[in-house]
C-alpha cells in the first residue's frame, strides 16, 4: 500500500470559484490566473474547472505549451512578456498575447519578423516598484509601440500592491488614470483582492480581470476576511491518515526538541505528512488539522515525513482515520487552507504552490 498521503483537486469548485469572480465583474472578461502550474494544482488538471475562462494568464513559456497541447484556442496572456527575442517566435507561432514591461522588450519587438501583428499589454508601474514603466515614461512606450508593425493592438496594465490591506488602490488608480485616461485600448488592472474589494471603484477599468488566488480558494486578505466570507470554495484537499498512536502520560514530550510537553494523559496519532510533502515546517502546536472531520491541534515540531495531533476532541479516532491537512473532509466539514497558512506566518498561496512532488494529485 502507498504511503496514504493524497491531494485532491476539486474541478467543480475551481469552476464555482471563476463563476464567483465573474459575477463580481459582471461586464469584464476573466483572465484565469494559472501561473506557477495553476497554484501548485497542475494546469492540466485544473483546466478541466477552468474552462469557461476567457482566456489564462501565466508567465512561463513551457506552460503556454501546455495550455496550447490541451487545445486551448483562446488567448493566453504572458504576465511578464518576453524573457529573450527568441521567446517572440514561440509567441507568434502559439499565438500569445504579451506583457511590455521595459523598453528592452519593445526593443526586441521592434526587431522581431512575423506574419501575425501581436496584441500586447503595455504595463505601468503605478508604485510597485517590480515590472513596468513609470508614469513619466508610459507615454512614450505607448507612442514607440502603437508605430510597430509588428503591434496589432495595445491593452493597459498595471498592478497593485495593496489591494488587500489599509491603504488600497487609490494612489495607483490617481496615477493610472492621469496617464492613460485619453488612451484607447482595453484594460486590465484587477487581482482577486481588487476584484473583491474594489470592484465598484474598478468598473469602467475592467476589460479584463485577473483573478487567481481567490480562483483557488483562498481569500486574499486573509484574516480580515474568509474563503467562505466571501463565496469562495477550497480547491484543494490535501489528505492524509493516522498511522500510528501514542499513549502520553503528564510529563511525556513528542517530536524532536521535545517541543511539546503532555500536561495530562493524552492521546497523540502520528499522521503521515511532513514538510517533504509541502506541509510548513513553521507551523507549530497548535495549528489546525482535522480528524475524522473534527478541528484538532497540532503539537510538537513537523518532521520531514510525519506530524503529530492531539486526538482529545475525537476519542473515536485511532489507526486509518481520516486526517485533512487542508481543504474538505468526507464529512463535509472545511478546514480552511488560510488557517494553516497563518499558523505558519504565511499565505495561502504559498501552501499550494509548495505541494511537494512526491504527493499524488487526484481530480473530483
Ligand atoms: C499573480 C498575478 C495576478 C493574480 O494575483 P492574485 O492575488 O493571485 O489574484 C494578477 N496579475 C498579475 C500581474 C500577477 O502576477
Amino acid at each position: 500500500m502507498p504511503r496514504p498521503i493524497v491531494a485532491t483537486v476539486h474541478s467543480s469548485a475551481l469552476a464555482h470559484n471563476l463563476a464567483r469572480m465573474r459575477s463580481a465583474a459582471p461586464s469584464a472578461r476573466v483572465w484565469a490566473v494559472v501561473k506557477a502550474n495553476a497554484y501548485g494544482h497542475g494546469i492540466e488538471r485544473a483546466f478541466d474547472g477552468l474552462r469557461s475562462a476567457d482566456g489564462f494568464a501565466l508567465l512561463d513559456l513551457e506552460e503556454a505549451r501546455r495550455m496550447r497541447a490541451l487545445d486551448w484556442r483562446g488567448p493566453i496572456l504572458l504576465l511578464e512578456g518576453c524573457f529573450e527575442a527568441r521567446d517572440l517566435e514561440l509567441c507568434s507561432r502559439l499565438g500569445l498575447w504579451h506583457g511590455i514591461h521595459c523598453a528592452d522588450q519593445i526593443d526586441m519587438l521592434a526587431a522581431h519578423k512575423t506574419q501575425l501583428p501581436h496584441r500586447v499589454f503595455l504595463k505601468m508601474n503605478t508604485g510597485m516598484n517590480r515590472l513596468g514603466f513609470t508614469p513619466e515614461r508610459f507615454r512614450a512606450a505607448w507612442t514607440r509601440l502603437s508605430a510597430l508593425p509588428q503591434v496589432e493592438e495595445i491593452s493597459l496594465m498595471t498592478h497593485f500592491s495593496d489591494a488587500d490591506g489599509p491603504r488600497g488602490i487609490t494612489h495607483q488608480l490617481a496615477a493610472f488614470d492621469a496617464v492613460t485616461h485619453d488612451l484607447p485600448g482595453e484594460r486590465s488592472l484587477s487581482n482577486s483582492a481588487a476584484v473583491l474589494r474594489h470592484g465598484y471603484a474598478l468598473a469602467e477599468r475592467s476589460d479584463w480581470i485577473r483573478p487567481g488566488i481567490a480562483v483557488y480558494g483562498s481569500a486574499p486578505d486573509f484574516p480580515l476576511n474568509s474563503a467562505s466570507g466571501w463565496g469562495l470554495e477550497p480547491t484543494m484537499t490535501l489528505a492524509s491518515r493516522i498511522i500510528g498512536i501514542q499513549d502520553l502520560a503528564a510529563g511525556d514530550t513528542v517530536g524532536y526538541g521535545s517541543s511539546f510537553t503532555a500536561d495530562r494523559p493524552m492521546r497523540i496519532g502520528v499522521v503521515a505528512c511532513g514538510y517533504a510533502d509541502g506541509y510548513p515546517r513553521h507551523c507549530s502546536t497548535g495549528t489546525p488539522v482535522m480528524v475524522n472531520g473534527v478541528r484538532c491541534r497540532m503539537v510538537g515540531r513537523v518532521s520531514m515525513d510525519m506530524i503529530t495531533v492531539d486526538l482529545t476532541p475525537v476519542p473515536a479516532a485511532g489507526m486509518g482515520s481520516e486526517v485533512i491537512l487542508w481543504g474538505r473532509s468526507s464529512t463535509g466539514a472545511v478546514l480552511p487552507i488560510d488557517d494553516v497558512a497563518h499558523s505558519a506566518a504565511t499565505v495561502g498561496y504559498e501552501l499550494m504552490c509548495a505541494l511537494a512532488q512526491r504527493v499524488p494529485v487526484l481530480s473530483a
